[in-house]
C-alpha cells in the first residue's frame, strides 16, 4: 500500500489466532429513511481486538447493537462464531450468549447485590445451579478485584467498581466476544484507568472484543486494529501506531486533532 492510499478495508484479520470470530458483509441499518450504517464490511478475528472511534452519530453504537442483535439490520449479513444473525427467536438467544456487551451505563440492577447481578442470568437461562453460579461469580470478582464487594448494592460502590461488576456479569455467561460501548465515558476520571486495566487483562486472557472508545492510550496499548467510522461509514481503517502517526483522511485528522 502506497502512503497516500486510504485503507478502509476492515477485513483484514491482524491479530489474534487468524480464525474469523465476526463477519459483516455489505451490512446496512436505516432508522425509517434514515441511513444509519452504510455497506459496512468487517472481519473479527478470534482473540483479535478491535477499537472503534469516531464522532458523535457516526453509528458505532449501531454497528455493536447489531452485532448482538439489540438492532436488527437491513441488508447485507453478520455472522458470529459460524452463527448468522437471523430473525428467529431462537437465534436471537443464541447469539445474546455469545456476545456479551458492556454498556457505558452500568446497567445492575439497583436492589440486588453484586453476587445476585452477576449470578441472576447464569441461574436463569443457563440453569446454572446456585452453589455453581456463587463459586463462577467469586472468581470472576477475583478477576475485576473486587472481591470484598461481594454483598454490596451497586450503589454502595464507585463508578469503576460498578463497571468492573458489569464485566464480570457479562463474562458469567461464558461469552466468546464482548462487545464495549463507551464503558469509561461515564466514569469520574481517576476511576478509568481501573476499568481499562480489567480490559487489558481481559484482552491478554484472549478474549475477543470491539470496544467502542475513545481512549488511545488503551487503543495503542491494546488494540489490533482501530477502525474510524463517520457517517456511517468505515473511513479508515489501520494499526493504532498508523492513527497516531500517518493518517489519512481529512475526517480522521480532524477528529483525532479534537480527541489526542
Ligand atoms: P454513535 O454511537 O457513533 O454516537 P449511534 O450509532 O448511536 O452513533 O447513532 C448513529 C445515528 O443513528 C445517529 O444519527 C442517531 O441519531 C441515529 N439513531 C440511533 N439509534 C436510533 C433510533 N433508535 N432511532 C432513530 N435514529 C437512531
Ligand atoms: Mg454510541
Amino acid at each position: 500500500m502506497s502512503p497516500t492510499t486510504v485503507n478502509t478495508d476492515a477485513t483484514e484479520i491482524t491479530g489474534g489466532t487468524g480464525q474469523v470470530m465476526i463477519e459483516v458483509e455489505k451490512m446496512h441499518k436505516f432508522f425509517g429513511d434514515f441511513h444509519a450504517l452504510k455497506d459496512i464490511d468487517l472481519k473479527v478475528g478470534q482473540q483479535e481486538v478491535v477499537v472503534v472511534i469516531g464522532p458523535s452519530g457516526s453509528g458505532k453504537s449501531t454497528l455493536i447493537r447489531c452485532i448482538n442483535r439489540l438492532e436488527r439490520h437491513d441488508r447485507g449479513k453478520i455472522v458470529v462464531d459460524g452463527i448468522e444473525l437471523s430473525d428467529d427467536v431462537r437465534n436471537i438467544q443464541e447469539i445474546r450468549r455469545e456476545t456479551g456487551m458492556v454498556f457505558q451505563s452500568f446497567n445492575l440492577f439497583p436492589h440486588l447485590t453484586v453476587m445476585e447481578n452477576i449470578t441472576l442470568a447464569p441461574r436463569n437461562v443457563r440453569k446454572i445451579p446456585k452453589a455453581e453460579a456463587d463459586a463462577t461469580a467469586m472468581e470472576l470478582l477475583e478477576r475485576v478485584k473486587i472481591p470484598q464487594q461481594a454483598n454490596k448494592y451497586p450503589g454502595q460502590m464507585s463508578g469503576g467498581q460498578q463497571q468492573r461488576v458489569a464485566i464480570a456479569r457479562t463474562l458469567a455467561m461464558k461469552p466468546k466476544v464482548v462487545l464495549f460501548d463507551e464503558p469509561t465515558s461515564a466514569l469520574d476520571p481517576e476511576m478509568v484507568k481501573e476499568v481499562l486495566d480489567t480490559m487489558k487483562d481481559l484482552a491478554n486472557d484472549g478474549m475477543t472484543m470491539i470496544c467502542v472508545t475513545h481512549e488511545m492510550g488503551f487503543a495503542r496499548e491494546v488494540a489490533d486494529r482501530v477502525v474510524f467510522m463517520a457517517d456511517g461509514e468505515i473511513v479508515e481503517v489501520g494499526s493504532p501506531e498508523h492513527f497516531f502517526t500517518d493518517p489519512q483522511e481529512e475526517r480522521t485528522k480532524l477528529f483525532l486533532s479534537q480527541i489526542l
